[in-house]
Parts: C-alpha cells; structure tokens; sequence
C-alpha cells in the first residue's frame, strides 16, 4: 500500500479519510505522527486552508499531502460558523461547547428555516515531486437540517446535531458506515480518487 500523510489534527477526521483511502490503496498518515508543525487557518475560504494546510505538512514532512478544510454552513446564520467552524465558541472551544452555542443561535428559528450544509475542501500538494507548484482541488457538500437537540454518540463536531431529512436520522445516528457514503468528505474522496490513483500508481 502507498502512503498518504493527511493535513491534520482532527481525529474524527483522520478516521473517515482512513477509511475512504483504503479501497484506494492508500494508507493514511495523520501529519502529527511525523511531527509536522500546527498549520494557521487564516484564509477566507474553505479552499483557500485547505490549500496552505496541504502545502506547508507536504514542504514540513517531504512528501506528497492531502489537506481538508470543512465546516458548517448555516443558512439562518449567514454561512456561520463556516471556516470558524471548529472554533466557532472560542479557541479552545470542544464540540460540545460549539454544538451548545449554535443550539442557542438558532433558538427560536423555526425548522423551515434551519437548513444548513456541510463543505470539505479538499487539497493535495507534492511541492518536491510531480506537481511542483500545482494543487489539485475537489469540493465535497451535504445538505442537512439543524436539530434543536443532539441525537446519537457516533460521529464527531456537529455530528448529533445535523440531520438527514430523507434518513430521518442525524450524522451521528448514522454511524460511520453510511456517514462514509453520503457526507462531504465522501464526496470530496470520491471526487479526488482518480487523481490519486494515478499519481500513486495504485490503479
Ligand atoms: P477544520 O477543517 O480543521 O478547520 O475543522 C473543521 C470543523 O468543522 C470541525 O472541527 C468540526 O467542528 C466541523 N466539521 C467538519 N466536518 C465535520 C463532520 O463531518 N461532522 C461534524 N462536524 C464537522
């Protein structure tokens, strides 16, 4: 199997992508294992992070780097918290901490308006290799509703808290099996797959 050095921290995430590159071939490591640095997210967009986290993990660990910058964006919320969304109740903040502070920002806000949708990004960089400069992009989206209340332990962020109108259920209800197929990052994955297969020979 090929190795793939992901772009972040996050470890729910570094679990979905696992799980997406392995029928690919790939094998995922998180950038933390190999000690590349903490990566600032300033940029104005989804894309425009994800784009720096997987250039400055690839230069800092000298191999090719998938990086994804997701989030949530809230209809009624004017796209909040969007590329905040991990720090949306502070720096340090926990999931529990931002799933509480959205729960109150739309208190009040009735169902037909709590639309939301998820965004991944997703960017991946070999500066010292065959891309030199190029990065190459896939976006991933999966549109939800905001519930009132958590519902379900699985998943992780905003998880209990986003439902699938058609399942009937929440990401965190869902369980990782079938999260894996529907959500942003499964999209994003799936958009990026053919790319990789051939620049890792692992068609
Ligand atoms: P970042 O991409 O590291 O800036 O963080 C993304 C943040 O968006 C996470 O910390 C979560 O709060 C939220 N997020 C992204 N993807 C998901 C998901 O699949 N489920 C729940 N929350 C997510």
């Amino acid at each position: 199997m090929s190795q793939l050095v992901f772009a972040t921290r996050n470890r729910g995430k570094l679990a979905e992508l696992s799980v997406l590159a392995t029928p690919l071939g790939l094998e995922v490591i998180s950038a933390a294992e190999l000690g590349a640095p903490d990566v600032e997210e300033d940029g104005a967009t989804f894309e425009e992070n994800a784009i720096k986290k997987a250039r400055e993990v690839a230069a800092a660990v000298g191999l090719p780097a998938l990086a994804d910058d997701s989030g949530l964006v809230v209809t009624a919320l004017e796209g909040a918290p969007g590329v905040y969304s991990a720090r949306f109740a502070g720096p340090n903040a926990t999931d529990a901490d931002n799933n509480r502070l959205l729960i109150s920002r739309l208190r009040g806000v009735d169902e037909a308006l709590r639309t939301a949708h998820f965004v991944c990004a997703m960017a991946f960089a070999d500066p010292g290799g065959a891309l030199g400069d190029q990065v190459e992009m896939a976006r991933g989206e999966c549109h939800g509703v905001i519930l009132e209340a958590p519902r379900g332990e699985g998943g992780f962020g905003y998880d209990p808290l986003f439902l699938i109108p058609d399942r009937g259920e929440t990401f965190a209800e869902l369980g990782a099996k079938v999260k894996n197929t529907i959500s942003h990052r499964a999209m994003a994955m799936g958009r990026m797959q053919s790319f990789l297969q051939k620049y890792f020979g692992t068609t």
